[in-house]
């Protein structure tokens, strides 16, 4: 007879700092799916589905049945609706038949509107119903991983690179190690520790620094009875009682050894946790910074509204220390999503001046409202092909906008939030940012790949906002303050 395997997935980074929560339409416009026509979406795909779809075609004496998978790009907390929807869905996915094993795929830094620790509610739903069988599970190397979950989860792994190119290889592994705890022939007991330090993920590449050299000492620890040791770097703005990094050790048979390495590599990640320490200057010193600079541009990077970060376009610490700087050369800033003043500018025509509030529509808290009297430039509908690198050729929309001037700096209104990603985001709005002096952007990471190539520098400012450089001024009320590196 077949063994059989039930599969689902929940994977969200969320920043509990977003007032913008995470929705349905979220989840739709990446992954909301279940049933069998699920995986040959992901064939050949380095992601968990893709490593589920190998292991179903290379197992055909594993029945694999797909339960309700969902990811979406990080963002705010997840509606609690839709959270409770997502364990119906996996409740009634596992009830009423027997199961040999269950692989779960998840993020680890979830949080839902009403839930600090929602991964754990899952495991804890699962074990409930399907007994004790095997359960694998894979996570994020950003997950804030509870000491609890050693005990709800046989088998488990994580990312081992950033940027997080083994999401199949790590699949396959709790994968292979499950069906070998089902066999009989391993018998995974794992152990947790939390070394107890909040870290940014600025330094959490694993091509050089801190998290290459603890990746090298965890695999070499990883010798029998050891299967598996992953350290978790761990998102530093998903609110909860584990923020912050962690080690679990997945172990054969051997409790004891899963313990000792675990606080082994936890005591070495403390050793380490300084160098994942950064301090950017605030967005004047940066911007004199930047003028500083010969020749341009010179991108000024606002990464605590990052919308890839949980950011939401809305907050104006740079934009109201720009004002105040008065450039006296073009300035760029990119951007505010403000729907309502996007309409309004296409309302009052190209050419006229327009009396506004930019900024702190949202969220007030990191900065009120930027009261201006702003020249209409130019206004597009918002359509654009991606020019590349990054998703070259693919369509974006960034909604109707307006490009609006206040003396030498120009401002960007969109009515969807898109990252600023692409050389034709501005380019659909006629401007051409090598002619710029301060290319001001919401953005941290991607933005480099089409950007830094035309940059004569690039400066990061730290203000307030939802992903804040400056941990120590965020409003953790679960995270234990005292673990900030
Ligand atoms: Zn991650």
């Amino acid at each position: 007879m077949k063994r059989s395997i039930a599969v689902a997935r929940l994977w969200l980074e969320v920043n509990s700092f977003s007032p913008v929560p995470t929705a349905l339409a979220d989840f739709e416009a990446k992954e909301w799916l279940i049933g069998p026509e699920t995986l040959p979406l992901f064939a050949g795909t380095p992601t968990e589905l893709g490593a589920v779809e190998a292991f179903s075609r290379e197992n055909p004496a594993w029945d694999v049945q797909v339960l309700r998978c969902a990811a979406a790009d990080p963002g705010g907390p997840m509606e609690e609706a839709l959270f409770e929807r997502f364990l119906a869905d996996l409740e009634r996915g596992l009830s009423g038949r027997r199961w040999d094993a269950v692989y779960l795929s998840l993020h680890g830094a979830l949080i839902t509107q009403a839930r600090t620790t929602p991964d754990i509610d899952i495991l804890k739903l699962v074990r409930c119903i399907v007994g004790a069988i095997p359960i694998g599970a894979s996570f994020d190397m950003h997950g804030n991983i509870g000491p609890e979950m050693a005990s709800l989860v046989d088998v488990f792994a994580g990312y081992k690179t950033l940027p997080h190119l083994d999401m199949d290889v790590v699949a396959a592994k709790v994968l292979k190690l499950t069906v070998q705890a089902v066999e009989g022939r391993i018998k995974p007991v794992g152990a947790v520790a939390r070394p107890r330090c909040i870290l940014h993920s600025f330094n959490m590449r694993t091509s050089d620094g801190p998290m290459k050299e603890l990746e090298e000492f965890a695999a070499a620890r990883t010798v029998h009875p050891i299967l598996d040791i992953t350290p978790y770097g761990g998102f530093p703005y998903a609110d909860s009682p584990f923020t912050g990094a962690s080690v679990m050790v997945c172990a054969d048979g051997d409790a004891d050894a899963a313990r000792r390495v675990a606080e082994e590599v936890a005591a070495e990640i403390k050793r380490l946790s300084p160098q994942f320490a950064v301090e950017r200057p605030g967005a004047r010193a940066g911007l004199e910074q930047a003028r500083s600079v010969t020749g341009g541009p010179v991108a000024v990077l606002e990464s605590g509204d990052n919308t890839y970060s949980g950011g939401i376009a809305d907050t104006t610490g740079l934009f109201q220390a720009l004002l105040v700087f008065d450039p006296q050369e073009p300035a760029v800033f990119a951007y505010f999503h403000d729907p309502e003043l996007a309409e309004r500018a296409h309302a009052t025509g190209v050419g006229k001046v327009i009396e506004c509030k930019l900024g702190g529509r949202v969220a007030p808290e990191y900065g009120v409202p930027v009261a201006v009297r702003a020249e209409i430039v130019r206004l597009t509908e918002g359509t654009f092909k991606n020019s590349g690198p990054m998703q070259r050729g693919v369509e974006a929309q960034m909604g109707r906008s307006v490009l609006l001037r206040v003396g030498q700096i120009e401002i960007v209104v969109t009515s969807k939030r898109l990252p600023v990603n692409d050389l034709g985001y501005f380019e659909q709005l006629g401007v051409d940012p090598r002619q710029v002096k301060y290319l001001c952007v919401k953005t941290k990471n991607h933005f480099r790949a089409a950007f830094a190539p035309l940059c004569a520098s690039i400066v990061e400012v730290d203000t307030p906002g939802p992903a804040g450089i400056d941990l120590s001024k965020m409003p953790y009320r679960h995270a234990n303050k005292a673990d900030l590196v």
